[in-house]
This record gives C-alpha cells, sequence and structure tokens, in this order.
C-alpha cells in the first residue's frame, strides 16, 4: 500500500466524519439509514460509519476502526456492507484519503432516466468534478458493484452508480462532501435547464480552454492514473479548480 494519502489524526477525523455526515442528511443526500462515510487514518486502517443508524445524529464515538478486510477492531462494531465500495475505492487511488457514499436524488434520478450527468454545462462542475462515469447497475451491496465502481475511480473523483448513488472520493472528507454537494447542484441545475429547454452543452474548444487552464496551473486532470503516480503526488485540484474557475468568471464577466 502507498502512503501518498494525505494524513489525519484520529479524532479530528471523527468529527469531520460526523459533520459531514450531518451535512449530507440535512441537506438531502441521505435518508433514513442511508449511506456511508470513510477515512484513511493509515496504510493499514480506515474509520466508517456504522451500520444501521441515521448518519444524521452520530456521535465522534459511533464510528468504527477497520482494517483493509473491512473487519471492525473493536468486538460489536456493525459495518455496513457497501462498505466493499469503499475498500475498493482506496484499493484504486492510493492518493486518496477520503470516500463518501451518498444517494443524492436528482443525481440517481439522472441514471435511472438513463441520462448521462457528463453533460459539461457548467464551467465549475467541468472543472471541480472532472467527467461524471455512471457504472452500470449492480445489486447493491454486492462485489460487482464494488468492482463497477474500482474500475472507474481510478480515473475519475467522481462516479454515480445507476439506480443507486455516487461515489465521492477526495484528499480529506471535507473535499469528497464538497464534491457530492457540487454533483447534487450540478444535476439540480442540468433538470432546470431541461425542464426550461435544450440545454447548450459548452463547447469542445472551451472544454479544452478550461483544461488547458488547469494544466497551466499545475496539471491536468486526466489521465488520473498518470497524474498521481505514488512516486509524484498530484497537485491541489481544489484549490486548482478555485482558481481555474475564479479565471472563467472573470473572463465570462470581461465578456459581458
Ligand atoms: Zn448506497
Amino acid at each position: 500500500m502507498s502512503d501518498s494519502f494525505p494524513r489525519i489524526d484520529e479524532p479530528v477525523a471523527r468529527e469531520q466524519v460526523v459533520e459531514v455526515c450531518r451535512r449530507m442528511h440535512a441537506g438531502g443526500l441521505i435518508a433514513g439509514g442511508e449511506g456511508n462515510v470513510s477515512v484513511r487514518l493509515s496504510a493499514s486502517r480506515l474509520l466508517v460509519t456504522p451500520s444501521g443508524v441515521n448518519k444524521g445524529f452520530l456521535k465522534p464515538s459511533d464510528l468504527v476502526a477497520i482494517d483493509l478486510q473491512g473487519r471492525p477492531e473493536a468486538r460489536g462494531g456493525k459495518v455496513s456492507t457497501e462498505v466493499r465500495l469503499h475498500l475498493a475505492a482506496y484499493r484504486a487511488r492510493p492518493d486518496i484519503g477520503a470516500v463518501v457514499h451518498g444517494h443524492p436524488p436528482t443525481a440517481v434520478a439522472f441514471t435511472l432516466a438513463g441520462l448521462s450527468l457528463d453533460q459539461r454545462l457548467v464551467p465549475e462542475s467541468v472543472v471541480a468534478l472532472g467527467e461524471i462515469p455512471t457504472a452500470a447497475y449492480a445489486t447493491p451491496s454486492s462485489e460487482d458493484v464494488a468492482a463497477g465502481v474500482e474500475r472507474l475511480i481510478c480515473e475519475h473523483d467522481v462516479v454515480m452508480m445507476e439506480r443507486h448513488g455516487s461515489v465521492c472520493v477526495g484528499p480529506n472528507v471535507l473535499a469528497a462532501f464538497d464534491r457530492l454537494e457540487s454533483l447534487e447542484h450540478t444535476a439540480k441545475i442540468s433538470f432546470l435547464a431541461r425542464s426550461l429547454g435544450v440545454p447548450r452543452p459548452l463547447s469542445d474548444d472551451e472544454v479544452a480552454r478550461l483544461h488547458r487552464l488547469a494544466e497551466a496551473q499545475g496539471g491536468a486532470r486526466r489521465p488520473r492514473t498518470q497524474a498521481r503516480s505514488p512516486a509524484q503526488p498530484g497537485p491541489d485540484v481544489d484549490a486548482l479548480a478555485d482558481e481555474v474557475l475564479s479565471r472563467v468568471l472573470k473572463a465570462l464577466s470581461r465578456r459581458e
């Protein structure tokens, strides 16, 4: 296991996971006992949310430390079978420190309708989220779901699972949550645009320009596997996205 992921103290990680779960529940990105969140504490330890409880009301002590086979360290720790998604993501991405799995309703509705979220409508999502692939339907909690995510997450920070939900990854749990929030926001904008007419995607030239700006700031978003080799950790993608977005907004405002 590579050790290129960002380190975090366990008490801080517990507080951040609880806060992210609270925001996911408050934001309607999970409901009931849905969703799960994890943080990589070390090369051999993960911290995950417990199964069978509403994640909107967790305490830091409710979280469960597990090994890389998904086995709880302490007796009595209950872990969802969906932990397979998380283990698959960490296997595929040695650079990430956190995984957030939610059921964002608008984004999931797109998969029910057979519509892709990879529509290149909004500059922010093009830069901050990149391409958003959708894994074909598989029975929730099955190994097939984990395998589908593992294939896609190595090249992407956000993956949709058909008829199910999303997997967002990041250097830490706050960054992964930001991607989930942006994903649902982008899906809502796309839905509204479709209800008003036929959305006009950004041109290939403009998308290429956005990617060139991203590259000029320190690295391309793709191909992910080359950009994030353990020997050469990737750029701070979140800072990069902020910078590129502000440049794009400035450029757009100059045109008006
Ligand atoms: Zn789920």
